[in-house]
């Protein structure tokens, strides 16, 4: 099993509490960190948390709200403190670009790192992010400008050997390779043995889909391709639903609506309004919908390959 982390440095909304501060997500793939959205307060959440900042070269920006965004300066800022060279890609929507480039002209002069944009179409499905064991795509959300979510997937692995069974049938080491892309053995005397004798299924390829911030669509479930675990935003309980809509926000049970709808092994919440003060309330509500609810905070790491 690969490593596959979700860390939330952030998981409250607009107005920060002393209890939650704006939303940020670091994803730890293999060793490689991701950030999604840097909320106010996300690097000293990094720090808290210990998580090497010169393993973070991905920064994915849902949309411009402050509270998914005023982090950024600061960061780079300190970035270019411990950096000694390389470069780190912001993905964000054109709009961002010009505003963060003259912010970080101004602060951030002579960074000894380049920062690059990945300019993102907030209308289309595209993919933003891929190397040989990942894939991070985007997922056009419904909010009060234009919101995308990322999804992150985990490309399939290799079959594993069955060692007993290629000894059994003499299958020389040479061949394991094939095998493990899924290939049949053929013996010398043209006697072909499946591969499913001779190997075991790949480990199940992960998931996590970060929904964030936006009103409950259905028509969504369907390009989540039931992901191992869904962020998807509970700002509000259903006693505002009024609210939500209005604002272009969740409420626990439609977070969990969606999880159900896509197939969803497990549903983390957040972006939690500052109106409420028991927390609990966000599970409890969205565990009538859908029973695998992980009530997120400040802190909480989420390991994808412990999720069963
Ligand atoms: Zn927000
Ligand atoms: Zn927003």
């Amino acid at each position: 099993m690969s490593q596959f982390d979700i860390h939330t440095l952030g998981c409250g909304s607009a107005k920060p509490t002393p209890r939650h501060q704006p939303s940020s997500t670091v994803v730890d793939f293999r060793g490689n960190l991701f950030m999604v959205d840097c909320g106010e307060g996300a690097q000293l959440a990094l720090m808290r948390k210990r998580l090497k900042f010169n393993r973070l070269n991905h920064i994915f920006l849902t949309h411009l709200h402050g509270d998914h965004v005023f982090g950024l300066p600061g960061l780079i800022g300190t970035l270019g403190l411990h950096s000694a060279g390389g470069e780190i890609t912001i993905h964000t929507f054109k709009e961002g670009k010009e505003i963060l480039s003259k912010i970080f002209d101004f602060f951030s002069r002579d960074l000894p790192f380049e920062v690059k944009f990945n300019i993102i179409n907030p209308k289309e499905e595209e993919i933003v992010f891929e190397n040989k064991s990942l894939t991070v795509r985007t997922l056009p959300l419904k909010h009060r400008l234009p919101t995308v979510g990322y999804i992150f997937e985990e490309k399939p692995g290799l079959r594993h050997i069955n060692r007993a069974m290629c000894d059994f049938h003499n299958v020389p080491f040479s061949k394991f390779g094939s095998l493990k892309s899924g290939e049949d053995f053929v013996k010398p005397d043209g006697t072909v043995i499946p591969n499913n004798i001779l190997t075991a299924p790949a480990d199940p390829a992960l998931s996590y889909a970060h929904l964030s911030d936006t009103a409950f669509d259905p028509a969504m479930a369907e390009r989540l391709n039931s992901p191992t675990l869904l962020f998807h935003e509970t700002t509000y309980l259903d006693c505002n639903l009024k609210e939500a809509i209005a604002r272009g926000h969740s409420t626990a049970s439609q977070a969990a609506e969606m999880a159900r709808l896509s197939g969803a092994k497990w549903l983390l919440t957040g972006h939690y309004s500052s109106r409420y003060t028991d927390d609990n309330l966000f599970k409890e509500e969205a565990e009538k919908i859908f029973p695998n609810v992980i009530l997120n905070r400040e802190g909480l790491t989420t390991s994808l390959d412990k999720l069963k």
